[in-house]
C-alpha cells in the first residue's frame, strides 16, 4: 500500500520514505498532504522496541532536562493555574518529573501503564472517573512521538485534565530534509509520529481546544482560556529579578573560589557512551 488515512485528520497521506527500524525492519513512513503529520506504518516492533531501553543508556541529558522542564512547569502553574489542586505526569517513565515537582510542593500523581515506577512509587494516579476531571494539568513529555493513536491518547488525556502541557519536536520547515532528521531515531524504534503546527492545531480543533506552541518542541492544549505568553514556554526565561540575583550568587561564590573549575560533563558523556556503543555495535 503506498496511500494510508491521515492518523489525524484522515486526509491521503502518501509514501513518503522507507527506514530500517530497530536496524532490521524495513518500514514505511507516510506523510499527511493536508496536515503534514507523518507517521509509521503499524507499529507492530514496539514490544521489542521498548525490551532494550538503548535510549535510557544514551539519554545523558535526562536528569538535566526533568528539572529544566520541572522549573518551566512550576513557573506555568504558578502564573495561570490553582497550585493547590492535583496534577498528573502522563508517560512518566521512571517519575523522576513527578519527584521534582513533589519537592517543590506540587500535589503531582504518576501515570504509564508500560514503565517503572522508580522515583514516584505510591503516587500513581488512580484512574479518571467519567465525566469528572480530578486534575488541574496534565503534562506529556515526550509522549506525542511515541503514539501509534494520538486522537485516542489526547481523548485518554482528557479524562484526566482540561489543560495538557507537552513536549514534541515539530518537523523541520523544508520537508525534503525529513529522511535524515534525527528525530525519527528509527535505530530505536521508539518514536513513530511527527508533527507539524498543522496537525496539532487539527488535533485540538477536534477536541476544542485552545492551543499554544513555541513553534519548536513545547505545547499547550487547554480547554480554559488561558492566554500563554512566549515566555512561559521558553525553559530559558527567567525574570530579571532572579536573573540578577543569580548572577550576584555566581559571583560570589567565584569570588569565594566556590565554583567547579570546569563546565558541565554533559556534552562529553554524550560523546563518551555513543562511542562505547558503537564499538559494542
Ligand atoms: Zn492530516
Amino acid at each position: 500500500m503506498t496511500v494510508e488515512k491521515c492518523l489525524i485528520c484522515g486526509s491521503d497521506a502518501p509514501l513518503c520514505f522507507r527506514k530500517k527500524v530497530l536496524f532490521q525492519y524495513d518500514v514505511r513512513y507516510f506523510r499527511c498532504s493536508a496536515c503534514g503529520f507523518l507517521f509509521t506504518e503499524k507499529p507492530n516492533w514496539l514490544a521489542e522496541a521498548y525490551q532494550e531501553d538503548i535510549k535510557g543508556i544514551r539519554d545523558i541529558g535526562m536528569v538535566q532536562r526533568n528539572i529544566q522542564v520541572a522549573e518551566l512547569t512550576v513557573r506555568l502553574i504558578m502564573r495561570h493555574l490553582d497550585p493547590r489542586k492535583k496534577f498528573i505526569d502522563f508517560g512518566a517513565g521512571t517519575g523522576l518529573f513527578v519527584r521534582l515537582m513533589r519537592d517543590r510542593g506540587f500535589d503531582y500523581y504518576y501515570d504509564d501503564p508500560f514503565a517503572r515506577n522508580i522515583f514516584a512509587r505510591c503516587f500513581e494516579a488512580r484512574k479518571p472517573v467519567a465525566g469528572h476531571q480530578d486534575y488541574e494539568l496534565l503534562t506529556a513529555f515526550e509522549v506525542f512521538e511515541h503514539s501509534p493513536d494520538p486522537v485516542g491518547d489526547v481523548g485518554r488525556m482528557l479524562a484526566y485534565a482540561d489543560s495538557i502541557l507537552f513536549s514534541t519536536e515539530l518537523q523541520p520547515e523544508d520537508a525534503n530534509v525529513l529522511e535524515d532528521w534525527f528525530y525519527l531515531l528509527p535505530d530505536a524504534g521508539q518514536h513513530v509520529a511527527f508533527h507539524t503546527r498543522k496537525s496539532l492545531h487539527n488535533l485540538a480543533k477536534q477536541f476544542d481546544l485552545n492551543m499554544f506552541s513555541d513553534g519548536r518542541s513545547l505545547h499547550f492544549f487547554s480547554k480554559r482560556s488561558v492566554k500563554l505568553q512566549a515566555k512561559d514556554l521558553d525553559i530559558w526565561y527567567r525574570d530579571p529579578v532572579t536573573k540578577v540575583l543569580r548572577w550576584m550568587i555566581r559571583k560570589i561564590l567565584a569570588f569565594k573560589g566556590a565554583t567547579p573549575p570546569t563546565a558541565s560533563l554533559i556534552s562529553s558523556d554524550v560523546k563518551y557512551v555513543n562511542q562505547l556503543l558503537r564499538d559494542r555495535d
